[in-house]
């Protein structure tokens, strides 16, 4: 590990590098790519044994370091506290359990946060580490998000009643199942603003888009996101694989991991902690039917589909944002060569790496696609064979799991991303049963909502956003000089 300061360079080449805190501000870069470390900090043998038997905090706190380090504000008491605070509202005491399924076959269930999915292992942080550096810059801003299901109730519950962050979800109307949608309308807290679009998700993300490419509004009202390809996430994910792979025995063991993966942030993760040092033998990439990456993995050529939907809903995606920071890796870290050919991508919405590329990837991951019928299959025997019940997400991983064993005698363990009670409807198909919500939702179905409806209209929702920053003004009595609008030292 290393003390200077680390810098963060854009996967496109011409963005100019960032520190830690702008990056995370900053989201996307600005000639289009994403920011990856300008190099990785490396764990020693040592490094990694000292982690075993710590408390999760304490290990997202040792793994997070080296990535921040030097960070005007981000010593390490500050770090340290920060991790603490984003983990006491998990309902295990491990916070990232491990259950073993079969021989050498593990389950790491990422499902005890808040909202029930992965996605509160880093947003949790995330939401923290936003405030703290917007309050040493005495800067606030407005986080705008569109929302088909986990990303939105987990962007809300990290960013409730932080001071220096209104929060505005975009979902669309009537398309988004109960659960999900009541754990975003029944937080009530004043800087949470849920917004039901008449429409569908993609009409949600293309008004989102609007907002962002609209230069003025962007800059009056400090626009930022919270989706995957922010930085910080990928950090607070790779926290997991050492906290588990310590678990089950290294840095003296290779463990392999089994990843549902839709937008390959989390897998993506798994890849950084290797190149930390971890000693993880290969890493399974398992899609549902939206299978663009398993496919990348047979024939080395990216091809667009099209969305169909399956039963694992937070996978149905295309366009996987975060796989362009592997591509950065496995092309050199040429940011000119790959900024042209992920222009001609979009343009041919087809691309094809070269061989040695092709083989660097081989070599590192497999590739397992699992539809919908081995998913019920799966959430079926699995729990016939040792009693516990996987969401759908889950059981696509360990489908794969079983599928994508290069060595027996290397543990397996396979990511669960979500709480089962998220899904009921397919959970029950598979063993007949609705599962039940944790205690901490148990009457979720009874607690209050609040969602404004707005028409799919991009001048209709600028105004709404722009009325209720207004309001938020005025009753924070923070107005007087110019508004929430005027964001200082924070522009993109
Ligand atoms: C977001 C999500 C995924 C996919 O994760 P990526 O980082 O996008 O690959 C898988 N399962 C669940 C439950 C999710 O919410």
């Amino acid at each position: 590990m290393r003390s200077s300061i680390l810098r963060y360079v854009s996967t496109r080449g011409r963005a100019p590098a960032l520190g830690f805190c702008d990056a995370l501000l900053a989201g996307l870069a600005r000639d289009g790519g994403l920011y990856v470390p300008e190099s990785w900090p490396r764990f020693s043998k040592d490094d990694i044994r000292a982690l075993a038997g710590l408390p999760y905090h304490e290990v997202a706190t040792r793994v997070m370091e080296p990535f921040v380090a030097g960070e005007g504000g981000l010593d390490h008491d500050t770090l340290a506290r920060i991790c603490r605070e984003s983990y006491v509202r998990f309902e295990h005491a491990a916070v990232a359990p491990l259950l073993q399924l079969a021989p050498n076959l593990w389950l790491l269930e990422l499902f005890h946060g808040p909202t029930l999915a992965f996605k509160d292992y880093a947003m949790q942080l995330l939401g923290r580490l936003f405030d703290h550096v917007l309050a040493e810059r005495k800067s606030r801003i407005t986080i705008v998000g569109a929302t088909s299901g986990d990303t939105g109730s987990a962007a809300i519950e990290a960013c409730r009643d932080r001071s220096a962050i209104e929060i505005f979800i975009l979902h669309p109307k009537g398309r988004v199942s109960e659960v999900q949608r009541r754990q975003m309308t029944t937080v009530l807290s004043p800087n949470v603003h849920n917004i039901a679009i008449e429409g569908t998700f993609d009409d949600c993300q293309d008004l989102l888009k609007g907002l962002f490419n609209d230069g003025t509004f962007r800059d009056e009202v400090n626009l930022s996101g919270v989706n995957s390809i922010n930085w910080a996430r990928v950090l607070g994910q790779i926290v997991y694989y050492f906290y588990a792979a310590v678990a089950l025995g290294a840095p003296e063991r290779e463990i392999a991991f089994a990843v549902p993966t839709g937008n390959f942030g989390n897998i993506y993760a798994g890849f950084g902690a290797k190149q930390m040092g971890l000693p993880v033998h290969h890493l399974a990439l398992v899609t549902n039917r939206n299978d663009i990456l398993s496919r990348f993995l047979e024939s080395g050529t990216l091809a667009l589909g099209s969305v169909e939907p399956s039963l694992s809903p937070s996978m149905d995606i295309q366009v996987a944002s975060n796989f362009e920071r592997y591509l950065f890796e496995i092309y050199g870290r040429d940011g000119a060569a790959l900024a042209a050919d992920m222009e001609a991508f979009r343009r041919d919405r087809s691309l094809t790496v070269t061989k040695s590329r092709f083989e660097e990837a081989r070599h590192f991951f497999d590739g397992a696609r699992v539809d919908d019928d081995e998913t019920v299959a799966t959430i079926g025997r699995m729990y016939e064979e040792t009693g516990e019940v996987l969401d759908p997400h889950s059981a696509v991983a360990v489908a794969g799991a079983e599928r994508c064993r290069r060595n027996e005698a290397v543990p397996m363990v396979a990511i669960a991303t979500a709480h089962p009670a998220k899904f009921p409807d397919a959970v029950e198909r598979a063993v007949g049963f609705r599962p039940e919500l944790p205690p901490s939702l148990a009457d979720l179905l009874k607690r209050p909502e609040r969602a404004a409806t707005v028409a799919n209209d991009l001048m209709a929702l600028k105004a709404f956003v722009a009325t209720r920053l207004a309001e938020r003004a005025r009753a924070n009595d923070i107005g007087a000089e110019g508004g929430v609008s005027v964001g200082v030292g924070n522009r993109r």
